[in-house]
């Protein structure tokens, strides 16, 4: 665990295989937000020619078309140092097709099944329609007060068990599956949503409360940035028109 003194060490968790939509932009953002408070920070990039170490401080996954998630799901399976870093307590940050490798089992649109890591208690199967568009909702997560924003563009629709719960409730747009209005899931230091933006850019609480977990809960020095204030109220305003 990284305190004041020492370098956070981001994991961006095969960026060769998952990372539609820029979501690899969300290690940048945790990176630049710990630098801004004076705070050591580096990123590490674990791809598919790399074993997945446990030692990292915090780590992100981001969405992917099916055949990448599988060579992902394979390779985490093969590697298990993420599993066994959330097992210590480390922030892991999963988009999309990464909430469903998490997961049990995913099915994928050609309908075959996919073992999971496990490390959600969820399973995904093809919905009838993919889940497209702008995305806001209000986090149920204790510590986060500010709505959520991003899009989503996913087929898989997915199911909670009773060991993982709903990140949000979904203002507009669809989350996990059509008609349930809820979004994302959590267990321990795993936090699992649809939203693509990248997420952590255009949610900076959510942002601080992982780099705040990556260090040990620390209280992070506020940073006074108007412009991503600004930028969310407009997205937010435009989802519900
Ligand atoms: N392939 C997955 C699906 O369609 C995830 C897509 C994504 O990550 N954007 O459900």
């Amino acid at each position: 665990m990284a305190d004041q003194t020492s370098t956070l060490r981001i994991g961006l968790v095969l960026p060769d295989v998952m990372g539609t939509y820029g979501d690899g932009g969300n290690a940048l953002i945790l990176r630049q937000r710990a630098r801004m408070r004076g705070i050591d920070a580096e990123i590490v990039q674990i791809t598919l020619d790399d074993p997945v170490p446990e030692s990292l401080d915090v780590y992100t996954l981001g969405g992917a078309e099916d055949y990448a998630q599988r060579l992902a799901t394979r390779h985490l399976l093969r590697y298990p140092g993420l599993q066994k870093a959330a097992a210590k307590g480390a922030p892991v940050l999963a988009i999309c097709a990464a909430i469903q490798v998490l997961g049990h089992w995913y099915e994928t649109s050609a309908g075959e099944r996919v073992e999971g890591i496990s490390m959600l208690d969820l399973t995904t199967t093809p919905q009838t329609t993919r889940s497209i568009g702008e995305l806001v909702t209000s986090p149920t997560l204790a510590g986060l007060t500010q709505q959520l924003t991003g899009f989503e563009n996913h087929r898989g629709g997915t199911i909670l068990g009773a060991d993982s719960v709903p990140l949000a409730r979904v203002d507009s747009g669809h989350g996990n599956r059509a008609g349930d209005r809820a979004d994302g899931a959590v267990t321990g230091s795993v936090i699992g949503t649809y939203l693509h933006g990248p997420v952590l850019a255009r949610n900076p609480e959510l942002a601080d409360h992982l780099l705040s977990r990556a260090m040990g809960g620390a209280t992070l020095a506020p940073l006074d940035l108007p412009e991503i204030d600004q930028l969310r109220r407009e997205r937010i305003a435009a989802a519900k028109r």
